[in-house]
Parts: structure tokens; C-alpha cells; sequence
């Protein structure tokens, strides 16, 4: 192992390229010499090698004589999965707890160890439940995971997944973030070595067993904290389940499953009776001022959240609800739309009609937050052409216009109400043809300032009794737009790429919703790819009096609603060809508040995520309220 990262580094010093394919040819070379099996020597493996080393081993890592030049390319050389920060930000999805909801979407899962919608399989999910929903111990697991396959953590992208956020006690969502900016704060990452991947491969010195308990004195609390209450296995492994099914949990899910009881009715028959789970959410409360120390503490961190989503059902979106979730540090919302078909919405047992829906985009626009929707293709009674046109209203009609879409073919999942649909043949899934060419469409209407963020569901395959089984779906989509013109965001992403400054122009698309007027600023070079954008939002100010006393802002006050730009995530402070580090930010700001000024608005706010507070701050905005703000002559 020591050989492989000896060698790199002096091909590295020599200028040479390491690609993948050196790589393979040093690790097959490695392998042999050993005689051993090369799998010792895997990529996955070189990273955690090289950091426990460095963390375990200063003497040995000094003889090295790595610079911290020649580090970041090491680290671009082993770094896994490179499209996961590729975004800016690292992204860290957390799940919480189990809980009902209000709504009775006939294709929704009714996994009892989830909160509703979610199916324990999903990636997150698994995760979430090894760490009992804990927040501090999610954020943990994943920090750790992400250091090790070599990416900056010093950007980060929380996203709270779990069904409908207000549904939850206020106690358990002040809680619940408070212990997500306070793992980050902590830096609660665990110590290489405790990765049993590091464990007794040739060559490695590096974990012995000094160092292989490495786990924050935080998290080993909040293990045995757990473990007290009777809700996990004190003795269980890192990474492994700490609460495992029960046999109660089986024998109700089979009755959920046959129809016999709804998944609202066995959740509060397995959870509110059980003393373990009782007596852990007696504990799940905080105060909205430990959560704001918690923020202050967050603006000069290690790792600072550059943003936060939650997920919420557009009916349950209120002025108050949304003005709790700012104070919260929310800066963007995901929520299921589905459709925006009323028929289908009622057919599907969806119970909100499309004025509800329209209302929610409205107050998250004059809020300020960046919008994230959801829509099903193949839902009960849809074909593929109404499909398409509901899609087209979603991205025209000026009711919606969502800032960025998860696209999700409706899959049968055992356990559903759908099931009697598909057995009584009244549903059926599209076939393959049918979903490429309904998801094929939908790409091409998705204007610029639309992002296509996924194209499937996580379920895994297993789960699935009927519908799309390929896990390669978007692939298939982008080969079949090649060489068409497509305009959403993602697939125009600049991603990894280096970028070339003076092929950069600054281009500005203005449309109109039913509150506001809209522009969107975006760096792309001269075949329309973007290295950056902002959303500026001009808000009708007859849409803020309509409001009263619960408008966000005033009139005469534009709304940054997002800044993004691309490169891969590097640390703050070093250099590199990232998009980021070119003042391209700085000068979407300029232009926009140019952009309020003429428009006649007399400042501007930006919906801050509480890591990027400091930044603002010094573009010259105050903090103000939700806010910040800056004014305008
Ligand atoms: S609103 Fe969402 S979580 Fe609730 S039943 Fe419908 S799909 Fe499931």
C-alpha cells in the first residue's frame, strides 16, 4: 500500500498524469509483487491508507515529504465518486424518525420502521436506521464516510428527509437541527482506523490496535445513551443496525401489508407503547435558543452548512410553519406535488387539489426559498401524453415554475393500496419504451432555470413488485437526447471540469410567476454550459399586501433566493481551477442588486444558510430578521 502511494507521488512530482488507468496498473504491479490478491490494494482502500497514516503515523507520513500542493493532488488521484462534491458542496442526507402521515396517496409505502414513504432499503434510509435516527450520529457516519473517500467537508449540504416536517412535535424539529449544526460543530468525524475496511491488509502498520477506537467521545455517548434507554444493542459494531425489528414490528407490518390496518393505525400501536422509543423522545427537545447558539457557533465552523433543506407536503405549508423553518436555518424546500392534473390528484387519494399546491409555490417564492418539487409520471389513471402535458404545466404555467424537479416513475410497492388497483388491472406500468420517451420529453421542456435532480426513487429492486427496475434510467434518458438541445440545469453542469474564464458571459433569463418577477443570472461558457447562477426574485408588491401582517418582507425589497457555482468542493483558502474560487459569486450578487436597483427596489435580502453568513457579511449585508439584507442606491 505504502509502494502505491510512494509511487504516485513521485509521478505527481515528476508532472505526470495519473489517471485511473495508471492507477490500475500500479495497483495490478503491487498486487503481484505481494502475491497477493489485488483487491488489498483497491482504490477504495488507498485514501483511508494515506489519512490513517497521516493521523496515526506523523513520522512515517513525514518521510513522504508531501506538500500541501502535492496533497491536493493526491487526494484528486484517490478521491472516490468525484460527482458527490462536484456540486460545490458536499451533501449530507439525514432521515427522521417514524412518524404518520395526514396524507392517503394510494402509491405510498407503508414501511413501519420508516417514517411514511420511505422503505428501509432506500441508501439513507439503511444509514439512518444503523444510527437509530439519531441526528448527531447520522451526520457522524457521514462525515466520516466522506473524509475517507477524500472529499472537502468544509461546505456542507444538509438535507432532512423524512415525510412532512411539520407534522413533527416543534420541540423534536428545534431538536432534531439543533444536533445536526452541533455534530458539525463538534467535527464528529471518527478516526480512519475505526474503519474495518482498514483492518489487516499487507502492508499496513498504520492500525494497530491503539487506534482503532477513534470514535468520538459524542457519539459514544449518544451510543450508550441509546443503549440505556433499551433502543439499541449496546455491543453492536459501528455501521451495523442498532435497533433491530422486532418480532411485534413483523407481526404488524404483515397486517398493514394485507390491508388490515392503515400505517397511521400501527404506528402509534407499535411506537406510542413502546417504553424504548417513549422514553428516547422524552429526550428530543431543545429550545430555539440552543438551536441559534448552536447557528452562532456554525458561521465560523469547520464545517459549515452552505444549506439546508427540508421536505413538506404543499398543503402543510403556512406563513408561520415557513417562517419557524427559517428560524430553523431552512433554505430550500422539497415537496411532492405529484401532479398537477386535479383528477389524478384525487385518484391517487392525494388530499390537496392544485389551488393548495399554487398557494405553496407562492408563499415559498415571497419567502424566499428555493423550491423543490416532485413529480410522479405513471400515477393511477395517468397515460403517457397527459403526462407530458401535466409536466409542461408544472415547468410553464406561471402558478408553479419550481426552481428544481426529482422526477419519479411510480413504482408498485408491496403493501400499497395500488396493489388491488394493478390486480383488479385498473393500474400498470408504462412500459419501458413508454417511461423513456414520457422522461425523454419532460428533459426537453425543462427550461434553464429548472434542475432535473433525479430520475428515480432509490427503491431497490427487491422492493419493487412492478415498474422500472433499472437503476440506470437517467443514463438511458441522456443517450437518448444526445445531440438535441436541452436546456435543464444538471445535464449543463460544468461539474469536475476545469473552466476557462474568458469563455464565461454572464447571461440573465427573466420570467414571470404568479407573485413575482424572476431572473435568472447564469455563468455559461459558449456552448451553454453553467459554472454558476443566482435566482433573484422582484416580488409583486399586491402579492406581499395580500399577506398582511404575514409577508416576510416589505415592499421595495428584492430576494436572493440562491447562489450557486460550481467546482469541485476544495477547501476554502486553497487554490485550483474550481469555478469557485474566481469571484464568480461575488460578481452574481453585484449584478443582481444592479439588476433590484433599476427595477426600483430599495434593498435586497438573501436567504443565508447559516454558513454562509460570514461571506455576506462581507459583501456588505446586515443581518435583518429572517434575513440579510443589503440596501440599495
Ligand atoms: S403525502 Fe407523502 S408521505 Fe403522506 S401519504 Fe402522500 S406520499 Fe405518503
Amino acid at each position: 500500500m505504502e509502494d502505491i502511494i510512494i509511487q504516485i507521488l513521485d509521478l505527481l512530482r515528476e508532472g505526470q498524469v495519473v489517471d485511473d488507468q495508471v492507477l490500475v496498473k500500479l495497483i495490478h504491479a503491487a498486487a503481484k509483487r505481494a502475491g497477493g490478491d489485488k483487491r488489498a490494494f483497491a482504490k477504495r482502500r488507498l485514501l483511508p491508507f494515506y489519512q490513517s497514516v497521516k493521523r496515526d503515523d506523523p513520522k512515517r507520513w513525514a518521510s513522504w515529504d508531501v506538500t500541501p500542493e502535492l496533497e491536493g493532488r493526491l487526494l484528486h488521484v484517490l478521491r472516490m465518486k468525484p460527482r458527490r462534491s462536484a456540486s460545490g458542496v458536499a451533501t449530507i442526507t439525514v432521515i427522521t424518525k417514524p412518524w404518520p402521515c395526514g396524507g392517503t396517496c394510494v402509491f405510498c409505502p407503508n414501511d413501519l420502521r420508516m417514517p411514511k414513504s420511505y422503505l428501509a432499503d432506500e441508501p439513507a434510509c439503511a444509514r439512518a436506521e444503523q444510527s437509530c435516527f439519531d441526528p448527531y450520529l447520522q451526520v457522524s457516519a457521514r462525515l466520516t464516510a466522506l473524509s475517507q473517500m477524500g472529499h472537502a467537508t468544509d461546505k456542507i449540504e444538509l438535507i432532512v428527509l423524512g415525510g412532512t416536517w411539520s407534522d413533527y412535535p416543534v420541540a423534536y424539529q428545534t431538536w432534531f437541527m439543533k444536533e445536526l449544526f452541533r455534530a458539525l460543530n463538534d467535527d464528529a468525524v471518527s478516526g480512519v482506523a475505526a474503519n474495518p475496511l482498514l483492518r489487516g491488509f499487507p502492508g499496513d502498520t498504520a492500525n494497530d490496535s491503539s487506534s482503532l477506537d477513534a470514535m468520538p467521545v459524542a457519539v459514544r455517548e449518544r451510543r450508550d445513551q441509546l443503549a440505556s434507554c433499551g433502543l439499541a444493542d449496546p455491543n453492536c459494531a459501528e455501521g451495523r443496525p442498532m435497533a433491530q425489528a422486532t418480532p411485534e414490528l413483523e407481526a404488524v407490518q404483515a397486517e398493514v401489508d394485507a390491508g388490515h390496518m392503515t400505517y397511521n393505525e400501527a404506528f402509534h400501536r407499535l411506537y406510542d407503547a413502546s417504553d424504548p422509543w417513549q422514553h428516547v423522545a422524552s429526550r428530543q427537545r431543545a429550545s430555539l435558543d440552543d438551536l441559534e447558539r448552536e447557528q452562532r457557533r456554525n458561521e465560523t465552523a469547520r464545517h459549515r452548512v452552505v444549506g439546508l433543506v427540508i421536505e413538506t407536503r404543499p398543503d402543510a405549508i403556512a406563513p408561520e410553519r415557513l417562517r419557524l423553518i427559517r428560524r430553523m436555518g431552512a433554505t430550500k424546500i422539497q415537496m411532492g406535488v405529484q401532479s398537477t392534473d386535479e383528477w389524478i390528484l384525487a385518484r391517487n387519494g392525494r388530499a390537496m387539489g392544485t389551488e393548495a399546491i399554487a398557494r405553496a409555490f407562492s408563499l415559498l417564492r415571497l419567502f424566499g426559498f428555493k423550491i423543490h418539487a416532485h413529480a410522479m409520471v405513471n400515477l393511477l389513471g395517468a397515460t403517457p401524453d397527459a403526462d407530458k402535458a401535466d409536466y409542461r404545466r408544472l415547468m410553464e404555467s406561471p402558478a408553479y415554475r419550481p426552481d428544481e424537479v426529482k422526477l419519479y416513475p411510480c413504482a408498485l410497492i408491496g403493501g400499497t393500496e395500488l396493489c388491488r388497483f394493478y390486480h383488479e388491472g385498473q393500474w400498470q406500468p408504462y412500459s419501458e419504451e413508454e417511461l423513456l420517451d414520457v422522461l425523454t420529453s419532460d428533459v426537453l421542456a425543462t427550461p434553464p432555470f429548472t434542475r432535473v435532480s433525479r430520475m428515480i426513487r432509490d427503491f431497490s429492486t427487491q422492493d419493487i413488485v412492478a415498474g422500472n427496475k433499472k437503476p440506470n434510467l437517467r443514463q438511458m434518458v441522456e443517450q437518448r437526447l444526445e445531440g438535441q438541445v436541452v436546456q435543464e440545469i444538471r445535464m449543463r453542469e460544468i461539474s469536475t471540469s476545469a473552466v476557462d474564464l474568458a469563455d464565461l458571459r454572464l447571461d440573465v433569463v427573466a420570467y414571470k410567476t404568479a407573485t413575482t418577477e424572476e431572473r435568472f443570472l447564469q455563468w455559461v461558457t459558449h456552448q451553454n454550459r453553467i459554472a454558476g447562477f443566482l435566482r433573484l426574485s422582484l416580488p409583486h408588491a399586491d402579492a406581499l399586501a395580500a399577506l398582511g401582517n404575514d409577508a416576510p418582507v416589505g415592499p421595495g425589497e428584492a430576494m436572493i433566493r440562491e447562489v450557486h457555482v460550481y467546482g469541485m468542493a476544495t477547501p476554502v483558502g486553497s487554490d485550483g481551477p474550481a469555478a469557485q474560487h474566481h469571484g464568480l459569486g461575488k460578481r452574481l450578487v453585484e449584478r443582481a442588486c444592479a439588476i433590484a436597483c433599476d427595477a426600483g427596489y430599495e434593498c435586497i435580502n438573501v436567504i443565508s444558510a447559516v454558513g454562509t453568513r460570514e461571506y455576506y457579511r462581507s459583501l456588505g449585508f446586515a443581518d435583518h430578521g429572517l434575513y440579510q439584507q443589503r440596501r440599495l442606491s
